[in-house]
């Protein structure tokens, strides 16, 4: 059983079953917290889950932009 879960931030099915795991894919830390209020602001992401979906979404446009083949 993989017991992965969505991350509510990216739409990635990227969590494991632990509370506060972080998403490899836009890095937001699931927080049960934020799960009712999109706007709240708590934990260690600093941002409102609102504010973390924005900032993926643009990342998303950079990455289209951005030429990544020399990256790391
Ligand atoms: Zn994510």
């Amino acid at each position: 059983m993989s017991g992965k879960k969505t991350c509510l931030c990216c739409g990635y099915v990227t969590l494991t079953s632990e509370i506060h795991d972080i998403c490899e894919i836009c890095y937001w830390q699931d927080d049960p917290s934020c799960w009712d209020d999109a706007d709240a602001v708590w934990g260690s992401n600093g941002i409102s889950l609102r504010k973390a979906q924005k900032r993926y979404e643009e990342n998303c446009k950079l990455d289209q932009t951005q030429d990544f083949n020399q990256a790391i």
